[in-house]
Order: structure tokens, then sequence, then C-alpha cells
């Protein structure tokens, strides 16, 4: 595997792959845990050359102290992506991508709004600006994403047809802890307890589940499910023509999204 640390670095290694080899693209921001190599093994399958990204991006952070305490593991990241059968690790410094000087944010409307959107001001223009820049640095084939964030992948969605870019996003389901606790970067921020009390958040999209096959209300059975958290949303929403029961809770201090689409519960991994 081969660490590239800056843009000319990174775009020499993918001129050097075999002639013809599909480019696959798993844009991260590092803490890699099983829901990471899950994408980076279906970029390994499916396509013939794999970029794995890891940039903890500051433009998407709404709150500076989940920046400084987003965790930051490079040489555990670096195992596993080697391990998950990455071509080349993109690790860039922060200036790297954000020189002195650079003034351009991508807003992308529709899909932005509301939930994340709306709780996290600024939050999808930083995701929208750093994945545009990398994908113009890396020109995949395809981009690989979490089923996890599914609003970001509404908004990528949007972007990728607005601005007319060449590549498919591919959505791999979300991988979970055996309580069904989504995988998260920030999971290991949770005390023990908060930790135990989190698992109420899958119960809540199962439920919904359940009340959506059986004709009944999922937005009540998920609210039910969560009484006792402190629940920043939890709501139907409606990404594509997808309707999508999604959760935003504060556990412990810890802020944590889930959500499961309620006509295709098994991209939610539940
Ligand atoms: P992050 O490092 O949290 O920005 O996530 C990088 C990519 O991994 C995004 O496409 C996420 O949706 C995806 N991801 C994060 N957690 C999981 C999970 N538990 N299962 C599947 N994909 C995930």
């Amino acid at each position: 595997m081969i660490v590239a640390r800056t843009i000319t670095e990174v775009r020499a290694a993918i001129a050097a792959r075999a002639p013809g080899a599909t480019v696959g693209f798993v844009p991260t921001m590092g803490a890699l845990h099983a829901g990471h190599v899950a994408l980076i093994a279906a970029a390994r399958r499916e396509t013939g050359f794999v970029v794995a990204s890891v940039f903890v991006n500051p433009t998407q952070f709404n709150d500076p102290s989940d920046l400084a305490a987003y965790p930051r593991t490079e040489d555990a990241d670096r195992a596993l992506a080697g391990a998950a059968g990455t071509d080349v690790f993109f690790a860039p410094a922060a200036e790297e991508i954000y020189p002195a000087g650079h003034a351009t944010v991508v807003q992308v409307g529709g899909p932005s709004e509301g939930f994340e959107g709306a709780h996290r001001p600024g939050h999808f223009a930083g995701v929208a600006t750093v994945c545009l820049k990398l994908f113009a640095i890396v020109r995949p084939d395809v981009v690989y994403l979490g089923q996890k964030d599914a609003q970001q992948v509404a908004v990528l969605r949007r972007l990728v047809t607005d601005v007319d870019l060449d590549l498919r996003l591919r959505v791999v389901p979300t991988v979970r802890e055996a309580d069904g606790l989504a995988l998260s970067s920030r999971n290991v921020r949770l005390s023990p307890d908060a930790r135990a009390a989190a698992a109420a958040i899958p119960r809540a999209l199962a439920a919904a589940t359940e009340a959506h096959r059986a004709g009944a209300d999922p937005v009540a059975a998920a609210r039910d499910a969560l009484r006792g958290l402190d629940v920043e949303y939890a709501d139907l929403a409606t990404f594509g023509d997808e309707p999508t029961l999604v959760v935003a809770a504060r556990v412990g201090g810890v802020r944590l999204i889930d959500n499961v689409p309620l006509r295709r519960p098994e991209l939610a991994g539940l």
C-alpha cells in the first residue's frame, strides 16, 4: 500500500495503476472501524484500484469541541486499510486541502435542508466542498458511501447530478455491533452507561420498521423506544424517493445518528 500525503503523490500513484483498472474511492475521517472496512472491501471486490482517504475535514464541524475530540488513530488506520485491500492511503494535512487563499464553498440545496442540515449549520457545505475536491483529486469511477449517513448520501447524489460528475455512488449497508448499535468513530467516547443507553437507537429503528410493515406509525414507534434519551429528531425523511426513518440523539454528551430506509430495511443492516 502506498501512503500519499500530497495531491501530487496521490495522483502519481493512481496514474501508475494497471492500464484500464477502474478506481474505487472510500473517503473517510479515519478512526477506521468495521463499517469503513466494509466499504473498502466492497471497493476491493468491485473495482481494480482502491483509494482510501483519511482526512478530518475541519470545515464540516460546526462544533469546535467535536472537532477537537474527534479520534485520530492513523497508525491503526493504515494497518486496517492495508489489510482490507487498499492500494493507496491518502492522508493529507489540512493545509494541503485548504491552502492559504482557498475561498470556494460548495452549497448543495435540497437534501441538505432539515435534519443534520438544520442541527449542524454549515455541515453539508463542508462535506460537499471536501468531497468535490477529493473527487477532483482522485477522479474515481465508483465512490463507496455508508447508509449510516443517509442524508450525506442524498446530498452527494444531488452534487454528482448537479455538477455532472462522471462517477457512480455505491451505498454499503450499515455495519453494527452485536446489540445493533451502528459502528461510529464517536462510539469510543461513550461511557459504559451511555453505551448501554445508546442501544435504544437501533431498537427504535427496528420498532419503526416493524410498525411500517404492520401499517402503523413508524415515527410514534421510534419515539416510544427512544423515551429517556436526549433526542434531537426522530422523524420521517424522504431522500430521493426513499422514505427513511432518521434519528439523532445525544447520549452521555456524544451525538449519534442512525436511520432505516423503511422500504429497504436490509440496507440498515438491522
Ligand atoms: P466517516 O469516517 O464517519 O466520515 O465515514 C466515512 C464513510 O464510512 C461514510 O461513507 C460513512 O457513511 C461510512 N460509515 C461510517 N460508519 C459506518 C457503518 N457503521 N457502517 C457502514 N458505513 C459506515
